[in-house]
């Protein structure tokens, strides 16, 4: 009973049948964990205790103090979860469910492993919050106490805490527990480091102890002077793993690392914080441009303060952060403070609402899981956004839009919406013309031009920093290939239909129903896609839809004479459908040939080309292709050269290149015994004119023996 007295002297904030269930819950976790010992010799019961007292610390609602207790019941003893629901009812037994399974995940093993236990610790916490409060609470009891377990176990537990728990306590804006966290896990990964650094701040800290006090006084009495009462000064020190993360992040010395003093002041009202920022601009002169309104705009976890700095004595800054009680009591206790905190309950203070941040973040995340194909680019899209260092610009009508650090116009196209990060073109920051690709800075206007035909181009990739846009850049363009397989396979049928006298409009509705039917399929895009990535044949449908579905005998031998077939018209190397062989490199002048290939659409070959012989391809596959008149784009070519091995050959080559206006997509370099090699280089050429001319600048430098065009 004696135990359970430490954390009911806490629930005063709750009724008695409450407090009673969560007596029943005691109880039944301590029956369930009887005789179980943790790694340290005490009796297990130990452990839920305290994730229950740390819990209720936080004033969380009997339902989680409850789950607390039952966290690892179900892992570790016999009990299910029917056990549990039909105990405590099924809203504990979800939120137990929710723990465990987080517990049962295996974080950092491989990337992918990670990837999908993000995926369901965010879905785990979508539907219930809750979950990872409990687990965050569980984590940061056992890192209290894991001085008694091996020590590669407690790096990996200290590395794993680093990487995933203490980013989300802290993108929960559970400042303190996220601080806690992270010293403790510092001290188990990096031990002596750490006692380095205790070392040094203990000294520093004596040091350092009368300047403090003497600034401490001065803003004391200023602010009194101002007839200011209630306010409190709260001297500050850096905890130590934020020292250590400012040594290797900006290669700082210790001393570069702690090179301020640092104070808080906590005052009752908003305006008092403006009114306390004056009084110290006039006691200490500020340093320019360190001054944040972090009141004005709240950072994404809801912290919201003024911060300063000024000059001190000696020349050693002070910084200075200025906040209401309640935006401290927010910056410590994050989405808990008002989410859960029964007493709160009846306040209504304005300082930013942490649920609908989180519940936005949330929301954010699942957005993206859904436009992403694999968990790679999930893990990727998520880290992003767990490691904010946000920046804040606005829009043309003055509405402010948190992006991350490093964002560019386009993820602020995709951020005001994807239709706009779609069609956008140009832009225009604070009325003048910039590219795109331009990195933005806090406090821009920025405005977005749209034009309804434009379209995503891939290269925005090599520069997006929010996974919103990557995400939709990378779904727009998979849609767009599927769109541009529609097309071709249209294009295809229509033409195979010709060949045999007959056209699309020709075919009735009913036989085109029967055979969409009978190949399960949805409606006629379905086909036309099928076709134009290579997975049918355009002159077997053709001839299906002409026989109404069944090919007769006769049919077949038709296959043979369709020769005649009026060739396709290749236009450029736009068409995502349309592809150009890599073994031949065909480029336009070139006598071609087009080859269904199956997943991959019409795969283009020179007519010569010796790996399309070796394939042993069906003759079925195979298209009449030519280039078109004015065909556009550039295509890639391969050009075998040899060449004497001198200082200064290959940028000999590469100027040849450049001179006959070309440009070098990929070298390979092959050493040959007797003092030459042979380069093998790939080139963007318009047509085979292009090609002649950049050989005849090749051939010109001195070092070089023979140039060829490499046969596929
Ligand atoms: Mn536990």
């Amino acid at each position: 009973m004696s135990l359970f007295e430490d954390l009911k002297s806490k629930l005063t904030y709750l009724e008695e049948p409450q407090i009673a269930q969560i007596y029943k819950a005691y109880a039944f976790a301590s029956e369930a964990h009887e005789g179980q010992k943790r790694d340290s010799g005490e009796p297990y019961l130990i452990h839920p205790l305290a994730v229950a007292i740390i819990l209720a610390d936080m004033h969380l609602d009997q339902d989680s103090i409850i789950a607390a207790f039952l966290h690892d019941v179900v892992e570790d003893t016999s009990i299910g979860k029917e056990k549990i629901i039909s105990a405590f009812g099924t809203p504990v037994a979800e939120l137990v469910d929710g723990v465990t399974k987080l517990s049962q995940m295996e974080f950092l093993s491989r990337a992918e492993v990670q990837s999908e236990s993000f995926r369901k610790m965010v879905l785990a916490m979508s539907r219930d919050i809750r979950v990872i409060i409990i687990k965050l609470a569980d984590r940061l009891h056992n890192m209290r106490t894991m001085g008694s377990l091996a020590p590669d176990r407690k790096r990996r537990i200290a590395s794993e805490t680093l990487d995933i728990y203490a980013p989300i306590a802290s993108r929960l804006g559970m400042h303190e527990i996220c601080v806690e966290l992270e010293e403790l896990s510092f001290a188990a990964r990096y031990p002596h480091r750490c006692k380095i650094l205790q070392e040094a701040v203990a000294k520093m800290r004596l040091e350092r102890q009368q300047i403090v006090d003497e600034i401490e006084k001065n803003i004391f009495t200023a602010l009194t002077a101002h007839s200011l009462q209630k306010f409190t000064i709260l001297p500050r020190e850096k905890h130590l793993y934020s020292i250590y993360r400012r040594m290797q992040r900006y290669h700082f010395s210790f001393k570069e690392a702690t090179n301020n003093y640092s104070f808080r002041i906590l005052v009752p009202e908003n305006d008092i914080c403006y009114l306390v920022l004056g009084i110290v601009h006039s006691l200490y002169k500020p340093i320019l441009g360190k001054f944040e309104d972090y009141i004005a705009i709240p950072k994404f976890n809801g912290y919201q303060s003024l911060h300063t700095s000024l000059f001190g004595q000696e020349g050693m800054p002070i910084e200075l952060q200025i906040r209401t009680y309640a935006m401290d009591s927010m910056a410590n206790h994050g989405i808990v403070t008002h989410w859960f905190s029964v007493n709160n309950k009846d306040k209504d203070e304005d300082i930013g609402d942490p649920q609908l941040r989180a519940q936005r973040w949330i929301t954010n995340l699942l957005e993206m899981q859904q436009s992403t194909a694999g968990s790679l680019e999930f893990i990727d899209n998520v880290k992003t956004d767990l490691f904010p260092d946000e920046i804040y610009v606005f829009t043309p009508r003055g509405n402010i839009v948190e992006l991350p650090k490093g964002a560019t116009v386009v993820d602020f196209a995709y951020t005001v919406h994807i239709d706009v990060g779609n069609t956008c073109v140009a832009a225009k920051i604070d009325q003048q013309f910039i590219p795109l690709s331009t990195v933005l800075k806090s406090g821009q206007t920025v405005s977005i031009i749209t034009t309804p035909e434009a379209k995503p181009n891939p290269a925005w990739l090599n520069f997006v920093v929010s996974g919103r846009a990557r995400s939709s850049i990378h779904n727009f363009l998979k849609t767009q290939k599927h769109s541009d397989a529609v097309e071709l396979g249209k294009e295809l049928l229509e033409k195979s239909l010709a060949d045999l006298g007959s056209s699309l409009s020709a075919i009735s509705v009913n036989t085109l129903k029967s055979i969409l039917t009978e190949w399960h399929m949805q409606k006629i895009e379905d086909l036309y896609g099928d076709i134009g990535l290579g997975n049918r044949i355009p002159i077997f449908v053709a001839h299906h839809l002409i026989s109404d579905g069944s090919p007769s005998l006769e049919d077949k031998t038709k296959l043979t004479q369709v020769e005649s077939v009026k060739p396709l018209i290749i236009k450029g190397a736009d068409g995502m459908a349309v592809s150009f062989a890599h073994c031949c490199y065909p480029i336009p002048g070139d006598q071609i040939v087009g080859y269904l290939q199956a997943g991959h659409g019409l795969v283009i070959h020179k007519k010569d080309c010796t790996t399309l012989e070796k394939l042993n391809c069906k003759s079925e596959m195979y298209l009449p292709v030519l280039w078109a008149d004015d065909v556009k784009g550039e295509f890639i070519s391969a050009i075998n050269v040899e060449i004497a091995n001198q200082r200064g050959a290959l940028a000999a080559l590469a100027h040849a290149v450049s001179a006959a206006e070309a440009n070098i997509c990929d070298v390979r370099v092959q050493e040959r015994s007797s003092g030459y090699s042979l380069v093998v280089l790939l080139v963007q050429v318009k047509s085979l004119s292009h090609l002649e001319r950049i050989l005849r600048h090749i051939s010109n430098i001195p070092t070089v023996i023979g140039v060829t065009r490499a046969k596929g």
